[in-house]
């Protein structure tokens, strides 16, 4: 059978290499792969890290990626680094919120637990640590992927009439009329006195992260915005709010290097869910990720894989239908 993926992120990617070890004949199309969301994603594997009331489902499905993780990454050469994240309130009132976030974990049954990390100020006001999380370097999971997809990539859009049996679209905010994008704002600086563990803060009620990669390189993000008049770059107001918060818990940032400033829009849906499923014969989606397409990428591809040979995808996957937004409607 011949399955046309449209998009090269990391989404796409992923399912053409599920699709292709399978013993399916793929091809991906993109313009610039990589170069979407993925080329700005922080690369958190932190299901508990972005847990929310209302959001049970979506969690669920994030444990049941990050569970498929480790082996994916070594089966294309790349290290998922299990540091745990903590999580740090800056003042009562953030820690008052950080204290909601964790009984609902306790009450999912996810680890909670306490750890030292040695470059957070003495003035944030409580932690809490999520041993469980994880990350990895999405731009080293794009170049292994494409790597080992070789030709069977195009760098071309989808062609109108694509010669395949079923197509599957992953071209982000662009793959539905549902989706709408959502901008994230991040940086890269370099220290020499890295967090060991991630850090996911609140400072007076502005979220910030801290990722740690292997070679004293942090990613420091991100800000979320869904105005329509963002301008493509960057901007003053994000950047700043960024590494105020950044420094306030992590004071020796002071004296980072700034590597990189980006911004790119997240693939956002109306309940911060996927969409996995066919939306018509021959015709299967797999998008919208928004805030969690790195963790998503196995899951997504393992309910992808299961849809094109016709099995029943993972259990996890059924609140996430192509179709949920215009059986609401
Ligand atoms: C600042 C920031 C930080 C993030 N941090 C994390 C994180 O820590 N952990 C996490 O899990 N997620 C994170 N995300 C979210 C994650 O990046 C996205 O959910 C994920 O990249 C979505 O992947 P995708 O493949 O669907 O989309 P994209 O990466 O946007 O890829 C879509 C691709 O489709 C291509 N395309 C568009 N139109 C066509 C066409 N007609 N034909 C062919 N190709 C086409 C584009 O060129 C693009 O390459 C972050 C996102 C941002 C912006």
């Amino acid at each position: 059978m011949r399955v046309a993926v449209a998009g090269a992120g990391i989404v796409g990617l992923t399912c053409a290499w599920w699709l292709a070890e399978a013993g399916y004949d793929v091809r991906v199309f993109d313009p610039a792969p990589g170069e979407g969301a993925t080329y700005a994603a922080a690369g958190m594997l932190a299901p508990a890290g972005e847990a929310w009331f209302g959001e049970e489902d979506l969690l669920r499905l994030g444990l049941a990626s990050a569970a498929l993780w480790p082996a994916f990454g070594r089966r294309i050469g790349v290290r998922v680094a299990r540091t745990g994240t903590v999580l740090a309130g800056f003042d009562a009132g953030d820690v008052a919120v950080l204290a909601r976030a964790v009984s609902l974990l306790r009450s999912l049954e996810v680890p909670v637990s306490s750890v030292t990390e040695p470059v957070l100020s003495d003035r944030v006001a409580g932690t809490a640590f999520l041993p469980g999380d994880a990350h990895v370097n999405p731009r080293s999971v794009v170049e292994a992927l494409l790597a080992l997809l070789g030709d069977r990539v195009v760098r071309s859009p989808l062609p109108a009439a694509p010669a395949a049996d079923v197509v599957v679209r992953c071209t982000g905010a662009a793959a539905h009329p549902s989706l709408r994008p959502v901008r994230g704002e991040i940086l890269r600086v370099r220290c020499t006195d890295p967090p060991r563990h991630m850090v996911r803060g609140l400072v007076r009620g502005e979220p910030v992260y801290l990722v740690p990669r292997f070679d004293g390189e942090v990613v420091v993000g991100a800000t979320s915005e869904s105005l329509s008049d963002q301008p493509a770059g960057p901007t003053v107001g994000g950047v700043l709010r960024l590494l105020d918060a950044a420094r306030s818990l992590v004071p020796s940032l002071d004296r980072a290097e700034v590597l990189e400033v980006l911004a790119r829009d997240r693939p956002g849906s109306p309940d911060n869910g996927p969409l996995i499923g066919f939306t018509g014969a021959g015709e299967l989606l797999a998008a919208g990720h928004g805030r969690g397409g790195v963790l998503l990428a196995p899951i997504t591809a393992a309910a992808v894989l299961a849809h094109v040979a016709g099995d029943p995808p993972p259990p996890v996957v059924l609140p996430f239908s192509a179709s949920r937004f215009q059986e609401v409607s």
